[in-house]
């Protein structure tokens, strides 16, 4: 038995940036991680020599200037620091109709390559895209903290009464709508379509603009950039920088319960039997697994949010190491391969393809490279098959993708060294998620970001952290929610 002022169940992204940032205020904190390492779907693992990101590794928020610059401000506060590696390309789409597309980090240069493809279309896109840049400049010109705490707000207002006005009108916006304002091509739509989905698995008209302003021109300003040692050394730096200011990591340490007392959230139980007590509970498992799991009830307010969220689809990913012969000079580090406008949403269609090894070589033995291939499915598609017949679906489907990647990279099939195959029962198993889920997706059209709620819930001591709270999913977005949970804390708890 022990008590700490907060308790972080889970070392994900969000879980490590509300934990760092509480120590390095002084509070005493403790994070429970049920695996063997922290980052959870920024995560990594090693096989044969190679290094593979588990998940995400088109990495946002390690700019050098303004504010959005969350995971360099995250280490920073820690005293620590990571090289990165700028990607001089966001992404290089492949369209339907054999049309390519490169995001440029320089925004004359995609806006350009963009209008190319589209010339009656150039005033939309240049209109559409600095409208995106108008909801990124109100961000970047203030201090990223909690919602919830009305001084900060009210000093904010303050300081930056015209950024603030202007991210207001913004919130309750889709892209769809803003996105028709500008442009009328239908084709140029489907495209906006894709450059939502990518990240919010979701077309325009249920993306909220908040973080598409974020996305569609952090891009550019602060750029997309890996860290040199794969996308897992954010999460150990961020574990050093805890532990650098007091703060506790358990590893193998699942949560089983929240325990509560008078209706409040005082404590956790762990599978090991072990229980510890805080007071203030913070959870970065995702809602669903945080209402109704590890506390058997579901508040009204989280039975509301259900009604306007579902989890989205997990993943098919396919970990391969390859020879270096197979990878083109000149290649792209990511690539999104679609074949069929209509298909965008379907299972198994839109192919994410991330080759890291570009940017950082010594993640992979000298003359192979690794590419990570992945493409949304859903959980209900895996369940239900004895091991052999799940066995021979990953077989047959992981030999589906490596023929849509054999177009982009002949020689792959003769160059292949290693593959490692991923399910959405992976991703349920290793990174305890809800039917392996991404994150939250609308059920319909909601209002922008109206919808998505903060980091307090409706059980007093209890508080959310990580994707499935503002601003949703991707890195910088729960580093966000990471910053504005432990502030929030902070504030309750007097630091
Ligand atoms: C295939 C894939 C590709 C992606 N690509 C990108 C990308 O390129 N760029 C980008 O920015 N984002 C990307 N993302 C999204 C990004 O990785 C996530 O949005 C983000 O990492 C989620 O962080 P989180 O802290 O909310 O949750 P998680 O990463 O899920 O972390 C939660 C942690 O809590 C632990 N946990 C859960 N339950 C318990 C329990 N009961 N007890 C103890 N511990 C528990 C888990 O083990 C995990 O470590 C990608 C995601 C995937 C899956």
């Amino acid at each position: 038995m022990s008590t700490w002022d907060a308790i972080v169940i889970g070392a994900g992204m969000g879980g490590l940036v509300t934990a760092s940032q509480l120590a390095q205020r002084g509070a005493k904190v403790l994070v429970l991680e049920k695996y063997l390492i922290p980052g959870g779907s920024a995560g990594y693992f090693e096989r044969s020599g190679y290094r593979f990101d588990v998940g995400a590794s088109m990495i946002f928020g390690f700019g050098t200037q303004g504010t959005t610059n969350l995971l360099t401000r995250a280490l920073a506060a820690v005293d620590e620091k990571l090289t990165t590696i700028p990607d001089p390309v966001q992404v290089h789409y492949h369209l339907p109709g054999d049309q390519q597309l490169r995001v440029h980090r320089d925004y004359g240069e995609f806006i350009s390559e963009l209008t190319q493809l589209f010339p009656q279309e150039k005033k939309g896109i240049r209109r559409f895209y600095d409208e995106c840049w108008r909801v990124f400049n109100c961000l970047n010109s203030m201090e990223l903290l909690s919602l919830e705490e009305p001084r900060y707000l009210l000093r904010i207002f303050a300081q930056k009464p015209l950024a603030c006005l202007g991210l207001a009108a913004y919130l309750p916006w889709n892209v769809g709508t803003i996105a028709r304002k500008h442009i009328r091509d239908p084709e140029l739509l489907n495209f906006i379509d894709l450059e939502c989905y990518i990240w919010s698995v979701v077309p325009a008209n249920q993306t909220p603009m908040i973080n598409a302003g974020m996305v569609f021109s952090d891009r550019h300003y602060g750029g997309i950039n890996y860290p040199k040692g794969g996308v897992g050394q954010i999460a150990q730096k961020l574990a050093d920088g805890l532990a650098k200011y007091g703060g506790e990591i358990h590893y193998q340490s699942r949560v089983n319960r929240i325990i509560t007392a008078q209706g409040k959230a005082v404590g956790v139980e762990c599978a090991n039997g072990q229980i510890h007590h805080a007071k203030r509970i913070i959870s970065n498992a995702t809602r669903w697994d945080t209402f109704g799991h590890l506390l058997p009830d579901i508040p009204r307010s989280e039975q509301r949010w259900r009604k306007w969220y579902k989890p989205s689809p997990s993943f098919l990913s396919l970990h391969l190491g390859v020879r270096a012969s197979a990878i083109p000079p000149g290649t792209d580090c990511h690539h999104v391969v679609l074949n069929d406008w209509a298909q965008m949403e379907a299972p198994y269609q839109t192919l994410f393809v991330s080759i890291p090894t570009l940017l950082d070589p010594d993640l992979a033995p000298e003359g192979y490279h690794i590419v990570h291939a992945f493409t949304p499915c859903w959980l209900a598609d895996w369940e239900h098959l004895n091991p052999r017949e799940y066995e021979q679906k990953k077989e047959a489907l992981a030999g589906q993708v490596i023929e849509r990647l054999l177009a982009l990279f002949p020689r792959l099939d003769a160059d292949l060294d290693y593959m490692e195959v991923g399910t959405p029962r992976t991703h349920r198993r290793f990174l305890g998620r809800i039917q392996g889920t991404y994150g939250p997706m609308p059920r319909r059209p909601l209002p922008g970001l109206l919808t998505m709620p903060f980091n307090r819930t409706s059980i007093p001591g209890l508080y959310c952290v990580g994707d499935s709270t503002f601003p949703g999913q991707g890195l910088n977005a729960v580093a966000f929610s990471g910053f504005a949970c432990a502030h929030r804390v902070a504030t309750d708890l007097g630091f």
